[in-house]
């Protein structure tokens, strides 16, 4: 597919960047700050970076920027390594920007030796106070020209841990009248008297983020330095430092991050809905994270169609979350096993078939031969939906009504001739005969119909939970500004049957396959499965029906 579109906007400078002799292969690498798991913009950031180097022969390194010793964690990193495996990325090295604090203490040394930072002894309210406003040019701060000689001796001292947090902070001097507010004496060191998941208690300061990403950059010689657009305004920073110190020239691009309808993003607000009970953690098949996505059934390779057919671009913009949906149901119709399942029970009995007999009918496992095919027992007792019957049918109604035929699917053609209703006036059964003449695959009678229903034969069938999963928000962007998320949450996203009845093939199915549940939708064996009872997650319906709910 990708062959026949033409390049995005950073593969045009790869490939200019690559013919100009600029260099002579291409690195980039995927830096995600370990204070959460990876959600679906993610995947658009790993399939971008690996997805280049893969193209064009490069590499890609896998650095942790773990430069915040407070929101940071060990089981961050381990799932994140997981996901990116899963996704079906492998990296070239794995590093992170905490390997780097010796490194990059000595660059912040060296930019006090070349005059071109201080430590700056004001508060961060007496900072904020001199830094001016976007039209008005900030102030020097008293602190500004200390001697190196001084500020070498300070920034010694803020890193054997003479001061407290807040106390001091070092600064790099640049120009306190740039139009670029980032450009105004940027801190680029601060004290934390904090335990650092890889460093323990080594270190007492921490650079800051614009310090360590684009020296990190520079130090793995990474060339195309891809993110965000909220970076943009970093990148004259981030080219500055480079210059200053006289490194390797990695360069930043940025790009849209994806922002998708019905789904929040960003890893602040999913800590919350796992922290406030909202879902069951952050595997939770309601969430974004690449962990939730697969847990509900999602496969790896439809989440790289995803991030494909999405492209890269300048501009923001909100991605339907139905063309996720879209890429997966491609996916799971070529590669998911097609199975019988009854989700609300109505029993049928077939008066004309012998008590006591099992007949075995030969079913096809999908549209794709590779599938092959199984047996499925057919007897006189089967379950079949509820809603496939209608005592005074509608219009067009091809399915169950009295007196009329259908096809059970893979088995016979079966008329109905009668049903029972129980006190409360529910029918608790329905009556019917079978035409034998009528067998799936060997039927000549040249009878047709226009229905076609799925059963499961009840003398055979297992009972196991299905839990019907929707989508955790109500409206396209439960992030709208000024707005508190948590009040969009779809109080219908879970909807759990205790006991559906599913063929026997089932039994045997293990944590993460697939089915298509005929005429239901796809579905997948979740992680809470025990020997005792096997558990689905329904991944996504057949049809987008909350595309015609919104007239789309
Ligand atoms: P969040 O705002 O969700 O916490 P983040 O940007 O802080 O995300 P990082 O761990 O810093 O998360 O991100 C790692 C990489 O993934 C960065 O290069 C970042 O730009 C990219 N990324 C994060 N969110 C998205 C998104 N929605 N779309 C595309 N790329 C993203
Ligand atoms: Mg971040």
């Amino acid at each position: 597919m990708s062959e026949e579109k033409s390049l995005n906007f950073i593969e045009e400078i790869v490939e200019t960047d690559l013919a100009s002799g600029k260099y002579q292969s291409i690195h980039t690498r995927f830096p995600p700050e370990p204070n959460g798991y990876l959600h679906i913009g993610h995947s658009k950031s790993i399939c971008l970076n690996f997805g280049l180097a893969i193209k064009y022969g490069g590499k890609t390194n896998l650095r942790f920027d773990d430069t915040n010793p407070i929101t940071e964690e060990t089981e961050y990193v381990d799932s994140i390594k997981e996901d990116i495996r899963w996704l079906g990325f492998e990296w070239h090295n794995e590093y992170y920007a905490s390997d780097y604090f010796d490194q990059l203490y000595h660059f912040a040394v060296k930019l006090i030796q070349k005059g071109l930072a201080y430590v700056d002894d004001s508060t961060s309210e007496e900072i904020a106070l001199l830094k001016g406003t976007p039209s008005e040019p900030g102030k020097d701060s008293p602190f500004r020209n200390r001697t190196r000689e001084e500020n070498l001796q300070l920034f010694e001292e803020m890193k054997a841990g003479k001061y407290k947090e807040g106390e001091k902070v070092l600064r790099a001097k640049i120009n306190m009248a740039s139009p670029n507010m980032l450009m105004r004496d940027p801190l680029i060191y601060r004290i934390k008297h904090a335990h650092h998941h890889r460093t323990g208690n080594t270190w007492c300061i921490y650079p800051m983020y614009d310090f360590a990403h684009g020296q990190s950059d520079s130090i793995e010689k990474i060339t195309h330095s891809i993110c965000t657009l909220e970076f943009v305004a970093h990148r004259e920073l981030y080219d500055w430092f480079i210059e200053k110190l006289e490194i390797f020239p990695s360069r930043q691009y940025e790009f849209a991050r994806l922002n998708m309808t019905y789904t929040v993003m960003s890893k602040r607000k999913l800590l919350k809905l796992v922290n406030e009970g909202f879902v069951t953690g952050w595997d939770d098949p309601r969430m974004p994270t690449i962990s939730g996505l697969r847990r509900k059934g999602f496969t790896p390779a439809s989440i790289r169609m995803f991030c494909d057919k999405i492209g890269v671009a300048k501009r923001e913009n909100f991605i339907d979350l139905g063309l996720l949906e879209f890429c997966l149901r491609e996916d799971l119709n070529m590669t998911a096993k097609r199975v019988m399942v009854v989700l609300d029970p109505l029993k049928l009995v077939i008066s004309n078939f012998p008590d006591g007999k099992t007949e075995m009918m030969l079913a096809e496992n999908g549209p794709d031969p590779a599938l092959g095919t199984r047996e499925i027992p057919f007897s006189k007792e089967l379950w079949i939906e509820k809603d496939d019957f209608m005592e005074l049918p509608a219009k067009k109604w091809f399915r169950l009504a009295p007196g009329a035929l259908v096809r059970l699917k893979n088995a016979y053609i079966i008329r109905c001739d009668g049903f029972l209703k129980n006190d409360a006036g529910d029918i608790i059964e329905l009556q019917c005969s079978y035409l034998p003449e009528t067998r799936s695959g060997a039927d000549e009678s040249g009878i047709t119909v226009k229905g076609t229903i799925h059963w499961v034969s009840a003398a055979h069938a297992k009972t196991a939970e299905v839990r019907l999963y929707d989508r955790l928000f109500n409206t396209e962007n439960p992030s709208a500004e000024d707005d508190d998320f948590r009040t969009h949450i779809n109080p219908d996203s879970l909807q759990i049957i205790n006991s559906a009845f599913i063929e026997p093939s089932l039994e045997t199915a293990k944590i993460e396959d697939r089915y298509q549940f005929l005429r239901k939708g796809y579905f997948c064996a979740d992680k809470d499965s025990t020997p005792e009872k096997l558990i689905f997650n329904r991944t996504v319906t057949l049809k987008d029906t909350w595309a015609k709910a919104t007239g789309k």
